[in-house]
């Protein structure tokens, strides 16, 4: 992988008596390994971090489920980033709304773009704006106490059936959430609205939906373990959906993962009674099947009452890849909610170029293109992306790592070089200009500090309660909590 190196006097930077000024937009895990990749390999390097959130860590805080703590650890390494003689964090600062791109360019050498994928994509199908039917993201977020999702309140009583479209390990977190007996949920970090109402819930039978079949589930075996392991659940796979094909055979020869999960899957089907016992909470693995629209309760109009499904076979379409298509057999499936885990979606601030197809801000390691042809003399001087914005919505909390370690090596190959122009070597307002300019727009930076003091009300309130911690949920909470 990409090693950052150190990299002192021989930088412009340095060479020219004054700080190289860095921001990086987004504190989520691809931010803050830019941070301490740039901090360590640039001595003169000040590194600010802006988020639209108070809060630091991105998905770490608002993605990892409530009961995977453990995953949560890394946010003590951001800390100590964001404690950095040189790093700061300015929360509650939104890049699109709170500041511009070219403000920001303006007022730093370099500007790293690791604000990660807000948004959803879409099936494209009838039905899809029915009441009860959320994204994944959306619901994460509220189980995690995103303040953009505190009000979702997704309707868990109505319906003893949730369909969850979609196989991959956020699928598989949301099943594991809506299913996992309540106890084991209550001294987590979820949010306090989420551990009511999934006390309350209703919600007993719950589909998991792929396209494709056992060997193309996009999950990974730790987590589909985890989720075949929950206490007292009725699991259900059809055998015959289990048979192979030579090119599924060819699948799994090249992949370790691949085996292992269709290995899973096997063996739970295997294991599994024919019939679930009363109370009992029931898991539907449904494979070659693709939506087709959704319909709407008669009872209760704009309500979603069921999903319509069309039945799939798989057709190979190169070496060891093969994809799902219709057969013109449909089947319906009825439930109160659908969950669709189809996979995040970047949004593109004004001024970026921005690949539309894919989602992603077109770059040549971590140098973002002024258009998405990909001829690297096209690059945008100083301007860097890393994380999601920068591959897509896939990959785990240390694959950004790597990513962050080649967007750092660019930019200090981009320094050596002298490929910044001569423009961008002169002095930069950087932070002071930054907390001008935020001042006269009267937008309020939450420091680390303000964080901190965030992070202390919630453990005291998750201490009274026998929680990890209890998050703030709404804006005003955490501004409050943030300032006074
Ligand atoms: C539901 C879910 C569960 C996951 N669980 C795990 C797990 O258990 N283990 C694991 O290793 N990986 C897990 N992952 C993957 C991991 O979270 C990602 O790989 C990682 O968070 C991506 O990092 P990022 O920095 O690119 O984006 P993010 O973590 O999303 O960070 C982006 C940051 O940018 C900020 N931002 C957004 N827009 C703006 C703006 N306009 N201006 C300023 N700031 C902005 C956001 O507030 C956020 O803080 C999970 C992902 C999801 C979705």
């Amino acid at each position: 992988m990409y090693q950052a190196r150190t990299f002192l006097s021989r930088s412009f930077a340095t060479l020219l008596n004054h700080p190289l000024r860095v921001c990086i937009v987004g504190s989520g895990p691809a931010g803050f390994y830019t941070a301490e990749r740039t901090l360590k390999a640039h001595q003169e390097a000040q590194v600010d971090i802006i988020d639209r959130l108070p809060t630091p860590f991105g998905l770490v805080r608002s993605g990892v489920a409530p009961d995977h703590p453990e995953t949560k650890i890394v946010i003590n390494q951001f800390s100590r980033v964001a404690q950095h003689e040189r790093c700061s964090f300015f929360g509650n600062v939104s890049l699109g709304s709170s500041i511009s791109l070219s403000e920001l360019r303006e007022l730093y050498h370099v500007v790293v773009l690791a604000y990660g994928a807000e948004s959803d994509r879409v099936l494209g199908i009838p039905g899809e704006d029915l009441f009860g039917i959320h994204s994944a993201r959306e619901f994460v977020w509220w189980y995690n106490a995103h303040p953009d999702c505190k009000n979702l309140n997704p309707d868990l009583k109505s319906t003893d059936t949730a369909v969850i479209l979609g196989q991959g390990n956020v699928a598989l977190d949301v099943a594991r959430i809506l299913l996992r007996p309540i106890e084991e949920l209550a001294t987590t970090d979820i949010a306090s609205h989420a551990l009511n109402a999934l006390e309350e819930s209703s919600i007993r039978k719950v589909y998991l939906v792929g396209r494709r079949g056992p060997v193309q589930a996009a999950c990974t075996a730790k987590e589909l373990r985890e989720l075949l392991g929950i206490k007292n659940l009725f699991v259900n796979i059809k055998e015959a959906d289990l048979v192979k094909t030579p090119a599924d055979e060819e699948e799994m020869k090249n992949s370790r993962i691949q085996r292992r999960v269709y290995e899973l899957l096997s063996k739970a089907a295997a294991s599994a009674s024919s019939q679930s016992s009363s109370g009992q909470r029931e898991l539907h693995f449904v494979f070659f099947h693709k939506p087709d629209c959704f319909l709407e309760s008669e009872k209760s109009s704009g309500h979603v009452s069921g999903v319509h499904f069309e039945r799939t076979v798989l057709k190979a379409v190169g070496p060891g890849k093969q994809v799902a298509v219709g057969t013109g057999e449909f089947e319906d499936i009825d439930c109160g909610m659908v969950l669709k885990s189809i996979g995040y979606k970047s949004v593109p601030v004004n001024g970026l170029p921005f690949d539309h197809c894919r989602g992603v801000v077109p770059n040549v390691k971590g140098r973002v293109l002024s258009d998405d042809s990909g001829v690297p003399t096209q690059i945008e001087n100083g301007l860097y992306v890393c994380g999601w914005l920068k591959r897509g919505p896939t990959g785990i909390i240390a694959t950004n790592l790597y990513c962050a370690e080649e967007t750092v090596a660019s930019i200090l190959e981009d320094l050596e070089n002298g490929t910044l122009s001569s423009e961008d070597s002169l002095p930069k307002p950087g932070r002071e200009g930054l907390l001008h300019l935020l001042d006269s727009k009267n937008v309020t930076p939450i420091q680390y500090s303000g964080w901190e003091k965030i992070d202390s009300l919630e453990k005291r309130l998750g201490g009274l309660s026998n929680k990890l911690r209890e998050k703030l949920t709404s804006w005003e909470e955490l501004l409050k909590a943030a300032t006074t």
